[in-house]
């Protein structure tokens, strides 16, 4: 049949999965943690399927949960969101990305997109029948040329779509970035949408939150997701938020796409961040610690490692061991030397030959050690 999507095939992630169990390699490719989400949490699932909590949830969101998120976004980032207009829980934030380019881009309009770009950006562009503009970030540093979006933007451009803490890198924006970004979107009708689903895992200093910046947050739709900051990446709940006009647009398409979110999930989460507000705030330190005794296992290795501002993924450079580009690199690494990871060249447009892979240090000390043993050994 002729296929609306002639460039997708399988995703990088399920292919290195099934790679890394074919070939018994330890697994630093897909990005989820290999420990478990805290015991507090699972027993609020638990509780919440045992005590009624099993149909249909609200359409936006359970209250008591978007009641969290106010809280939370109060706090962290100084906005106070209205509980009812502005949050919508979705089932991850990939039906957020989904629902959110649905719901605000048209046929032939354009969207900027940052090379490399989380793989579900562009299906969801082109279903639409509009085009992904893309625009590389520098290397080494993953930063954005302001000057080439200002060349870039037309007048069919419908949206910047921004993402900090940044996959694959963990560059992050700075409160400078947003203002470049807020004067190249002023007195257009742009919407951005701010992938923001690592926020929680910054190093130095605060996450520069579109949510931060009044003039940005009036015209965003910023999304999230638990996975990433409950270690639950399996339980696929993330949420949107946007100013009342933009959240009744984007929920058209989300009362279609799933109408619900898991409502267990839903009432968990709201339990847990009651119980224990201090989760999220000790998760830079947590995977800071991750991030440093990875770092220092991989030290005596060939692998150059780049910086790691945010996120909890380390990029490596493994030019010193093989001259080869980066998806023959990860297929001989996983077959020959025992672990999988994550080639670059996906999330590109056009590739810049850059000699780098992608290790997920979400992991356990035991599996970090494998991995390093491994590793060092090349
Ligand atoms: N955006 C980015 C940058 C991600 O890394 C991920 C997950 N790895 C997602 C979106 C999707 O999040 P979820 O699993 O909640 O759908
Ligand atoms: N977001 C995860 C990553 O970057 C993968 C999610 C998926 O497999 N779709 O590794």
């Amino acid at each position: 049949i002729a296929t609306k999507l002639p460039k997708v095939g399988t995703t990088i992630f399920s292919v290195m999965s099934q790679l890394a169990l074919e070939h018994k390699a330890v697994n630093l490719g897909q990005g989820f943690p290999d420990f478990e989400p805290p015991q507090g949490l699972r027993d609020a699932l638990g509780r919440a399927m045992n005590e009624g909590r099993n149909q249909y949830a609200p359409m936006h969101g359970i209250a008591a949960l978007r009641e969290q998120i106010v809280l939370k976004t109060e706090k962290l980032y100084g906005r106070r969101l209205n509980v009812d207009t502005d949050i919508t829980l979705t089932s991850g934030a990939t039906e957020a990305i989904f629902a959110a380019i649905a719901a605000t881009v048209r046929a032939g309009e354009e969207v900027i997109v940052f090379d490399p770009a989380y793989d579900c950006y562009e299906p969801a562009i082109e279903l639409q029948g509009a085009r992904a503009v893309h625009i590389p970030l520098t290397v080494p540093a993953f930063a954005i040329d302001w000057q080439r979006v200002r060349d870039a933007v037309t007048s069919k451009t419908r949206m910047i779509m921004i993402n900090s803490p940044h996959n694959p890198s963990g560059a992050v924006l700075s409160a400078a970035d947003l203002d470049e970004l807020a004067a190249i979107v002023r007195e257009t009708e742009i919407v951005v949408l701010s992938d923001e689903v690592y926020e929680h895992i910054v190093y130095d200093g605060a996450h520069e939150s579109v949510l931060r910046h009044p003039e940005l947050a009036g015209r965003s739709i910023v999304v999230s997701s638990f996975g990433k900051t409950y270690h639950c990446t399996g339980w696929k709940v993330g949420y949107a938020v946007a100013p009342a006009a933009l959240s009744a647009e984007f929920r058209k398409v989300h009362q279609y796409l799933t109408f619900c979110t898991f409502h267990p999930a839903q009432a968990a989460f709201a339990e847990f961040m009651a119980s224990d507000p201090q989760h999220y705030l000790e998760l830079p330190a947590f995977y800071q610690a991750k991030r440093d005794r990875f770092r220092a296992l991989l030290a005596p290795s060939r692998f150059k490692l780049l910086d790691v501002p945010g996120g909890y993924f380390q990029l490596v450079d493994y030019s010193a061991i093989r001259d080869e580009d980066d998806l023959a690199f990860s297929r001989w690494l996983v077959e020959h030397g025992g672990v999988a990871a994550i080639p670059l060249t996906p999330f590109y447009e056009r590739a810049p030959g850059t000699r780098l892979l992608r290790l997920c240090f979400a992991k356990s000390d035991a599996t970090m050690e494998a991995a390093a043993e491994r590793l060092c050994r090349l």
